[in-house]
């Protein structure tokens, strides 16, 4: 459906068995952290006014919530919003509940979800008597939030997850470089009615040609959450709002980037693992492009120096470049993300 006036240009669906009506384009809360407070307000209420009525944000994402509690608290009902974290506790999973309820300055959130589960044996974690998981199902029933929802970057956990059917949402990594969700995720979420948001839709900002990007995730999943700070990529990803299907020539435009950008792009498969010097690769491509891409030095060097291992680790025995499935120069692009995470 599209929206008349102010929503012209975007089109709302329903985020799978939530019943909820969400702007196919939505409001990625990470790179607000970037920018000063007045700035990240005037981009969300931007967004707000022209019909983006999804922000998601994290507890992870330092002042994230906190910013944007200062607009919602006049705009609350004009969004729909989530938040995440990592605990994997009941009792951690509380307190971090109640912090997201007092930072974004409401009394419910509409989903709140388990962030980043990495694998199975973390799934059963949550899953098991005291973990977090107990403590979303009470907040449920206090009414403190609607909906429980998943985020992960590994298609395989999210799949067990999905399969569950505990979970009303999911949200993963998605884009023209990063298929692999397409196989299972996305036909048993479809099965399953659970509601399908895109993470990292532009490849942590890599991709430049953000509307056709866009348009062709939306075609296959519910929506999109693009990161935003500034004012411009507001204008520029409503846009792709109507949900209007690439035609071939913009999906050979979309291919021939994703061609030239997936030469040395990390998808975080992790065929490359275990590294014998211990390093977590893909983790290291992960934080240099939140340095390169998205300007947070201090947050990816922060978490790169809390790793157990660092690049200067490497053996340079050359096993990662053997497994790597995209024949990636994995060796040359760890020297620069260390020259860029350690300089
Ligand atoms: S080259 Fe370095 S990073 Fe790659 S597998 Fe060997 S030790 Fe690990
Ligand atoms: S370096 Fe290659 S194998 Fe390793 S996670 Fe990235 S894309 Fe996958």
């Amino acid at each position: 459906m599209l929206m008349e006036g102010k929503d012209e240009v975007m089109e709302y669906r329903t985020l799978g068995r939530t019943g909820l009506r969400v702007s196919v384009i939505g409001f990625g809360g990470i790179p607000i952290q970037r920018v000063d407070e007045a700035s990240a307000g005037a981009i969300l209420e931007r967004a707000l006014d022209l019909g983006v009525n999804f922000i998601d944000t994290a507890r992870g994402y330092t002042d994230s919530e906190q910013k944007i509690g200062k607009v919602l608290r006049c705009r609350r009902k004009d969004c729909i919003l989530a938040s995440k974290a990592m605990a994997r506790t009941s009792e951690a999973m509380t307190k971090e509940i109640e912090t997201s309820l007092k930072d974004l300055q409401t009394d419910y959130l509409d989903l709140y979800q388990l962030h980043n589960v990495k694998d199975e044996v973390t799934l059963q974690q949550v899953m098991d008597p005291g973990g977090a998981l107990e403590a979303l199902d009470r907040a449920r029933q206090a009414g403190k939030i609607c909906f429980i929802g998943i985020t992960g970057h590994k298609p395989s956990a999210l799949v067990s997850a999905i399969a569950t059917g505990i979970f009303d949402t999911v949200q993963f990594p998605f884009n023209f470089l990063e298929q692999e969700a397409a196989k299972a995720l996305l036909p048993l979420a479809r099965e399953q009615n659970t509601g399908t948001i895109a993470m990292k839709p532009l490849a942590g900002g890599a991709f430049r040609q953000a509307e056709l990007s866009l348009r062709w995730i939306i075609q296959q999943t519910t929506m999109a959450i693009p990161g935003i700070d500034a004012l411009s990529q507001v204008e520029k990803n409503v846009t792709a709002g109507t949900a209007v299907p690439l035609s071939v020539k913009e999906e050979q435009l979309l291919a021939a980037e994703a061609g030239k950008l997936g030469e040395r792009f990390c998808r975080r498969c992790e065929y490359c693992l275990p590294c014998p010097a211990g390093i977590s690769i893909p983790t290291m491509f992960l934080f240099d492009g939140y340095l390169t891409r998205y300007g947070l030095a201090d947050w990816a060097r922060e978490r790169y120096w809390a790793l157990s291992q660092q690049i200067g680790a490497c053996l340079d025995c050359g096993e990662c470049e053997q497994k790597c499935p995209y024949q990636l120069p994995v060796r040359e692009m760890l020297r620069e993300a260390r020259g860029n995470l350690e300089g």
